[in-house]
């Protein structure tokens, strides 16, 4: 056994380091191998190593680097899958990266995003100390499947996880019917009141009571269907989160002010992100923090610092103008950044980059769920917008749907044009790419204006 895991960390280091050195990071391939030379690597290592599972359908990336900031603050000694590799085989890779050759860990706590499907593998061999789940959504890959599957497979990895503290979020039906069906300590989180003035209403995001199968009824909606929900026939209700945003102070371009609740004490925390989709991932990341007993104030102070760094909110300085980058990978993303658009007050240049790769969803049709229909009422706002990627012509067709004239959508063939383009002008820019479209536009704008590789 030692000398199957002392071979398999070798193989393992030389071909991540023969990777990069191709400039090929963050991949799950050498992982992969790993555990094909001793199937049972992922458990060795992670014997000694106290766990964070982050899983969900949405947010894992950007809560995952909220509960790291948080780590790093308080001066744990932890590592991330931070490339967003968060399937077994590149989840194996970050853990054989720290550790020794012979397999013991170089550090005390593994922050890990894993994919809901995978979890329930990945918490075997991890017997994490926390998990969190961040919501259950509709994903562009089970459109057409169901929810449920998803909410399974996040059970059985709980199920996997007997000495886990799990936090759940109280404003998601779904994710809080959990709650019900597990044994573990459970950390409610949630938001008590709504965020946005007249938040966009999504299409065909209903809940129902599991119960009764009667729609929720709602209190107040924060987006999609999370919020005060209960049904109105048998009375199930949304629980009561310990920790928890009180009240929302004000939702600025860069930032948001909330109150926060934790247990019952009130302090004010700024979180260093825009958008509702953040003010959840915030508070989840607290609600990890309060699990792993870590100073609440020190876990607010971090929030307050933290800068994203892979993907979701991403920052790039062009010279003239700001561009930032949001992932979008399906319609209640989408609407939260159309959500976010629609609270600006300066004029922006809004981009789209639609992919249909594997890593994408090869089924774009999600994008007549999203509510462009707002950016058409926003012309003061919007004066064109720029769309490209693989599926560029269909995203200006439900553009101009969406009832935006065909002169204000201008469509681009490839990245080094639309680069080009948006940064000979004055406009802050806000980008929208599906996942393969933000890889290729990251590395080009990386090099073109600055910033390190994602698996630094
Ligand atoms: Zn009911």
């Amino acid at each position: 056994m030692k000398f199957r895991i002392f071979w398999a960390i070798l193989a393992c280091k030389v071909l991540t380091g023969i990777l990069r050195l191709f400039g090929r990071g963050g991949t799950a391939i050498p992982g992969k191998l790993a555990l094909q030379m001793c199937p049972q690597l992922l458990g060795e290592l992670a014997k000694d190593v106290h766990c964070v599972v982050i899983t969900g359908t949405n947010g894992k990336t950007t809560s995952a680097r909220m509960i790291e900031e948080i780590f790093a603050k308080a001066k744990t000694s932890y590592f991330a899958n931070r490339s967003g590799a968060n399937l077994i085989g590149g989840i194996t890779a970050e853990f054989v990266e720290h550790s020794t050759m012979r397999g013991k860990p170089l550090k005390k706590y593994a922050i890990i995003e894993c994919d809901e499907a995978a979890s329930k593998e990945v918490c075997r061999y991890l017997d994490p100390d926390c998990i969190l789940v961040t919501n259950v959504f509709r994903d562009q890959l089970d459109r057409f499947g169901d929810v449920s599957n998803t909410l399974e497979s996040i059970l059985l990895g709980i199920y996997n996880s007997p000495h886990a503290k799990v936090c759940l979020n109280a404003d998601c039906p779904l994710t809080s019917s959990l709650a019900n069906r597990i044994d573990n300590t459970v950390f409610f989180y949630g938001v008590d009141t709504s965020i946005y003035k007249s938040p966009v209403s999504e299409i065909d995001e209903a809940a129902y009571c599991p119960r009764c199968k009667v729609e929720y009824e709602y209190s107040y909606r924060t987006f999609g269907y999370l919020g005060g929900f209960y049904c109105p026939k048998c009375g199930t209700k949304r629980e009561w989160p310990i920790i928890a945003v009180s009240e929302i102070k004000d939702c600025g371009l860069d930032t948001t002010k909330v109150k926060m609740r934790i247990f019952n004490e009130y302090a004010d925390a700024t979180i260093n992100l825009p958008g509702a989709y953040n003010i959840y991932n915030a508070i989840g990341a607290m609600a990890v923090s309060q699990a792993m007993l870590i100073d609440p104030f020190a876990s607010i102070n971090a929030l307050s610092t933290f800068s994203c760094g892979f993907g979701r909110m991403e920052q790039f300085d062009m010279g003239q103008s700001k561009a930032r980058m949001i992932l979008v990978k399906n319609a209640t993303g989408f609407n939260q950044v159309i959500n976010y658009l629609s609270e600006l007050t300066d004029k922006t240049l809004f981009v789209c980059c639609i992919n249909d790769n594997t890593g994408d969803g090869t089924d774009i049709s999600w994008i007549w769920d999203v509510r462009f229909e707002r950016l058409a009422e926003l012309t003061e706002l919007f004066g064109e917008i720029y769309v490209s990627g693989i599926r560029r012509d269909d995203m200006a067709v439900r553009l101009k749907y969406a009832g935006i004239p065909t002169e204000h959508i201008r469509v681009f063939d490839n990245y080094d044009e639309l680069i080009k383009s948006i940064s000979s002008q004055e406009l802050p820019v806000v980008i929208a790419p599906t996942y393969s479209a933000m890889m290729e536009l990251r590395a080009k704008m990386s090099a073109a204006f600055g910033g390190k590789d994602f698996w630094e």
